[in-house]
């Protein structure tokens, strides 16, 4: 399996369940950091935003198999509002949280058809859900919320044009989780996240592709 933005938070701690569950796992991030070594996981330089990172990644991987597909590398960018938010920060965030996903699929495509399972999860938020989204009394974050909303079309589509190849897209909710992102006083631990997500990709196939589901089993609304 493979997972962009391995780095740390819930990326870090997908690439350690599934490797501890005996997943061979190639765990991506813009860095090469610490964690060679560990039992199972192989560690690849991935800046989702760069074109030609993603190249090398691809022509790395050559024909590999690819079972399932996390992406997961997410960037919240300022929070601003309707009166703040600020152009370039916008396309920023939509470029790493919705086009990535995107053209990830499309380079390791092949991969994945070598695969088994053939899953692409697309770790999305709650956020971005157009019926809940909004249910949180905050103003702001138009540039996170708008990209995870985009991110989860992108679910629907790629489901939809994936399916006679036989793979499954879905998005994927992870919670509140306690990370550098989700920040000290979030609900969810991220063990408890990873396992819940992992759980739910496990029990996946094809018949429920272009799904949106939250680390705890539930469906969240589009
Ligand atoms: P973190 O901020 O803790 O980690 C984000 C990860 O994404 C880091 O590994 C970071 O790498 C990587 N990343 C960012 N930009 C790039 C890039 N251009 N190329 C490659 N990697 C990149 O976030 P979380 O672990 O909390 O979030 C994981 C996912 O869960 C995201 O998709 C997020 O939107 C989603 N999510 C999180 C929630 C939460 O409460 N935490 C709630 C809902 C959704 P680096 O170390 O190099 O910066």
């Amino acid at each position: 399996m493979l997972i962009t933005g391995a780095s740390r938070g819930l990326g870090q701690e997908l690439g350690r369940q599934y490797a501890a569950a005996g997943w061979r796992v190639i765990a991506c991030g813009r860095q090469p950091s610490a964690g060679n070594g560990e039992t199972g996981i192989e560690r690849r330089i991935l800046d989702v935003t760069d074109a030609s990172s993603m190249a090398a990644l691809a022509e790395s991987l050559g024909e590999r198999p690819i079972d399932v597909l996390i992406n997961n590398a997410a960037i919240r960018g300022d929070t601003g509002g309707l009166s703040t938010v600020e152009p370039e920060d916008f396309l920023e965030v939509m470029r790493v949280n919705a086009l990535a996903p995107i053209l990830i699929v499309r380079a390791l495509l092949r991969n994945l058809l070598a695969g088994g399972d053939r899953i692409v999860a697309n770790i999305s938020s709650r956020a971005g859900s157009l019926a809940e989204g909004t249910l949180d009394d905050d103003e702001g974050d138009y540039a996170y919320r708008c990209s995870k909303a985009a991110l989860n079309m992108a679910t629907v589509k790629l489901a939809q044009d994936l399916r006679p190849h036989g793979v499954t897209v879905l998005s994927l909710h992870p919670g509140w989780v306690r990370t550098d992102m989700g920040g000290p006083q979030a609900s969810v631990p991220v063990a408890e996240s990873a396992a819940g997500l992992k759980a739910i990709v496990g029990r996946t196939g094809l018949a429920e592709s272009g799904s949106f589901r939250a680390f705890d089993g539930r469906t969240v609304s589009w």
